[in-house]
């Protein structure tokens, strides 16, 4: 089953009086629980991708599904309601709240937007947090963390809402690489314990290795597709 399809799907940027073709008519379909990677150079278009997949910015032609929504249709507030109940992100510098503990980032996400009870929320935050190992850290704040453990938070945190689908772009940018295969590694286990569907970015060809699905982008078109055996 797709979660996501991607038809003629293009982004045009404005930068003065040139348009900037960031995504150029690609098409794509990504399956409910697979583990995806988007590969290119700087200015690939990956970010891009990632955001229209995100419903951060939108479409400037083509089509895109995302579990069944046609999400250039929807307005702002539509979008934002529709990612807080579908979709987790991963980001490349972490963007852990610094005041918040380990516990109270990843339990944000679930006071924001969904509102759950108090005790069901203690529960969902541990468990995500042993799920990610790292329980024994949920007082510590993330200046106290090193990348690696930052990330693992963030991942709980874009887990946290049962999201079905986790977007990460270039979420190992800012870690050694033993580090980041850890982290993909993570990423991987996640993917089987809960059935999410994992897209990740990345312009490390030694994690781009990593996932099932691999697209290259080059300006703005997919110039490949790579499928591993699972
Ligand atoms: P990547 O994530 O692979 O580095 P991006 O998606 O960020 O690539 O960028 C793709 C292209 O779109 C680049 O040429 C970039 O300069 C351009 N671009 C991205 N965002 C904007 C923007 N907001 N305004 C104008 N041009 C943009
Ligand atoms: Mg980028």
């Amino acid at each position: 089953m797709s979660l996501i399809e991607a038809s003629g799907l293009c982004k045009t940027y404005q930068a003065g009086d040139i348009a900037v073709k960031a995504i150029n008519e690609v098409n794509f379909n990504i399956d409910v629980g697979s583990f995806v990677s988007f590969v290119g150079p700087s200015g690939s278009g990956k970010s891009t991708l990632l955001n229209m997949i995100g419903c951060l910015d939108s479409p400037s032609c083509g089509e895109l599904h995302v579990a069944g929504t046609d999400v250039s249709s929807l307005d702002q507030k539509q979008a934002a309601i529709f990612r807080g109940e579908n979709i987790g992100f991963v980001f490349q510098d972490f963007n852990l709240i610094p005041v918040l503990s380990v516990y109270e980032n990843v339990e944000y996400p679930l006071i924001m937007v969904q509102n759950w009870p108090a005790a069901k929320r203690r529960k969902q935050v541990m468990e995500l947090l042993d799920a990610v190992g790292m329980k024994e850290q949920a007082d510590k704040l993330p200046s106290q963390l090193s990348g690696g453990q930052k990330q693992r938070v963030a991942i709980a945190r874009a887990l946290v809402t049962n999201a079905k689908l986790v977007l990460a772009d270039e979420p190992t940018a800012n870690l050694d690489s033993v580090t980041a295969h850890r982290v993909i590694e993570l990423m991987k286990s996640m993917r089987e314990k809960f059935n999410t569907t994992f897209i990740f970015s990345t312009h490390d060809p030694k994690i781009m290795a990593e996932a099932e699905v691999t697209y290259t982008l080059v300006d703005g078109s997919i110039e490949n597709k790579e499928e591993v055996a699972s």
